[in-house]
């Protein structure tokens, strides 16, 4: 490398690419050490990451970098095309933020806009159009991420993605199959095709993949910053693809676009101090509901199936009032101080027989709970949609103790599967997140947000962070979330062995979803005694990634050991 001459940025950006070439240790999903940490589901991403802390960027600057290198190597789980919900903890100032940088209606957007002669249009039909994609807001969130709470600037922060995205990575598996199961999906749209088929099939595991346009698109926003996003050719270029494919957005909306920086979800948990996404994510306030209502029972000192039940029907209740009544908040007059409140959990838990699983469960009257006079609202609870793994959770930690816990998504595997041509990187099917008829609050606005599940979390022990965890999946995020802090917190699991566990997802259907293998298993037997029951169609449900802060003042970062192909876990000074 002859930096020599070069001026500054330049020498910094060609280390971070010079550290990244260097041969790191193996890809790991569990590592431990000081300085700072990351847990990925790409172990280029994690690179970038721990590049960025080594060049003495913060936990947001590599944060960021891992995004935008997630958008290169899971490009069908997230992207700029798409959104997503950062939470923050700056050390300093002791505080947790939240940057809500969701996807948004466009101003065309109106409560039957999924409705053809009355009836709701097909679900996938809208998917694989412009109908479905919001105004993106990946940019915006990274562009107030760094600006307020980073370091760095996009062009350094983006430098080891861009370099990925040149000079290519090895498909793997994962990958390749991801683009079979959206063959004709892909094959709707040209640039799409062009990008991940070959004759029409998906490009085999093995092959090299470069994405010089998508390098471009990270060169434009590292010279033009936001701006080169939400106006200008790049913009023209998003509302070319999306009207064209029968969506109706403007340079308007593009250029309107705003992230918000909220107050997080703040609840409690047998000592633990949890902060979460708000509104217009449910997550955080359905996983402190849920939380809420078995704080009341003394897990430990049940068998594991008695313990299990009580978690599978406490998610069942949380998933019948998150259903009801959560939507964008500049929206609904969402009953969120009733929801949290310990005593309404208490109301809920008497629902609860621990020995017989309930049916379906109506949502619950939180309203004698709310400090507030808000409006009811009381709609239909809507209907269950199969969920998968797709959006992506990658979680950071920096050497001074700032920590971010970054769930981001383009929706479903490959969202919308237009790929904005020229810039190489596919725009979301958010909208979709809408309930498509209504009477509910979460019906489609102009303006207005979906309701997600992302559930970035990070916890707190007298005062000093604990743990942070996260996951994609769609719904089942809340119920990986909640399982996760219920194995770690109540079955006094390790946190790997909390994340490897068999996960169960109660989302108050007709039967839990669960995992290949776990139906016949002697855990799933205990559990039938009970009367739970499970889906018919298992599937590999999330794709966590955690952070750990031990007590000796060192951090575990975890990552998965066996879904998605392996995670990767890395810390700058590895304690062994
Ligand atoms: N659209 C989902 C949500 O916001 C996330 C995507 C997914 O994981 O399926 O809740």
């Amino acid at each position: 490398m002859t930096t020599l001459l070069r001026p500054a940025r330049t020498v910094l950006v060609s280390s971070i690419i010079l550290s990244l070439a260097l041969p790191a240790a193996a890809k790991t999903p569990v590592a431990t050490g000081t300085g700072g940490a990351v847990a990925t589901i790409s172990e280029q991403a994690s690179l970038a990451a721990i590049a960025i802390l080594n060049q003495g960027g913060n936990a947001v600057d590599a944060a960021v970098a891992a995004a935008a290198t997630l958008g290169v190597t899971d490009p069908f789980s997230c992207g700029i095309g798409g959104g997503g919900f950062m939470v923050i903890y700056l050390a300093k100032d002791k505080r947790v933020i939240t940057i809500d940088h969701r996807e948004t209606a466009p101003a065309s957007f109106t409560p039957t806009v999924f409705l053809k002669d009355g009836k709701e249009m097909d679900f996938d039909t809208v998917v694989a159009s412009g109908r479905s994609v919001g105004v993106p807001g990946t940019v915006r969130g990274w562009h107030e991420a760094l600006d307020r709470y980073g370091s760095m600037s996009f062009k350094q922060v983006l430098a080891p993605a861009i370099d990925v995205a040149s000079k290519g990575f090895k498909v793997n598996d994962t990958f390749s199959h991801l683009v079979q199961d959206n063959e004709t999906k892909f094959a709707l749209f040209p640039a799409t095709a062009a990008l991940y088929l070959r004759n029409g099939k998906a490009i085999p595991a093995g092959t090299t993949l470069r994405n010089p346009d998508l390098a471009k698109a990270y060169r434009e926003l590292a010279s033009g910053g936001v701006k080169a996003f939400y106006s200008g050719k790049m913009a023209r270029a998003i509302v070319d693809a999306v009207n064209s494919n029968s969506g109706s957005i403007t340079l308007a909306d593009l250029s309107n676009y705003e992230a918000r920086l909220r107050q997080p979800v703040h609840s409690t948990y047998r000592g633990y101090d949890l902060y979460g996404m708000p509104l217009p994510s449910s997550g955080g306030v359905a996983v402190a509901e849920a939380l809420n209502i078995l704080e009341g029972y003394d897990l430990k000192s049940l068998p594991r199936a008695k313990a299990e039940h009580l978690y599978l029907e406490a998610s069942r209740l949380a998933f019948a009032d998150r259903n009801a009544y959560l939507a964008d908040p500049e929206f609904v007059d969402a009953p969120v101080a009733g929801l949290l409140n310990k005593d309404y959990a208490a109301r809920r838990r008497e629902l609860i027989n621990p020995t017989q699983a309930s049916a379906q469960a109506p949502a619950g009257d939180p309203y004698p709970f709310q400090n507030d006079m808000s409006v009811p609202l009381r709609p239909n609870a809507n209907k269950l949609i199969a969920e998968g793994a797709h959006t992506t959770h990658l979680t950071v930690s920096d050497k001074d103790g700032n920590i971010v816990s970054y769930t981001y998504t383009i929706e479903a595997w490959g969202g919308s599967g237009i790929v904005v041509p020229g810039y190489g990187f596919l725009l979301n099917n958010e909208m979709t997140d809408f309930d498509f008829s209504g009477p509910a609050p979460n019906v489609p606005e102009a303006g207005k947000r979906p309701r997600s599940s992302m559930s970035p979390t990070i916890a707190f022990k007298d005062g000093k962070p604990a743990f942070s965890i996260g996951s994609p999946g769609g719904a089942t995020i809340i119920t990986t979330v909640l399982q996760t802090i219920f194995n770690y917190v109540d079955l006094g699991m390790s946190m790997p062995d909390a994340v490897n566990a068999p996960r169960l997802s109660e989302r108050n259907g007709m039967a839990t979803d669960v995992e290949p293998n776990f139906t016949g298993s002697a855990q799933a037997q205990a559990l039938e005694k009970a009367g739970q029951h499970w889906s018919k169609t298992p599937e590999e449900i999330g794709a966590a990634n955690a952070l750990v802060f031990n007590p000796d003042g060192t951090v575990t970062a975890v990552s998965e050991g066996h879904r998605h192909g392996v995670g990767s876990a890395r810390v700058q000074k590895s304690a062994h």
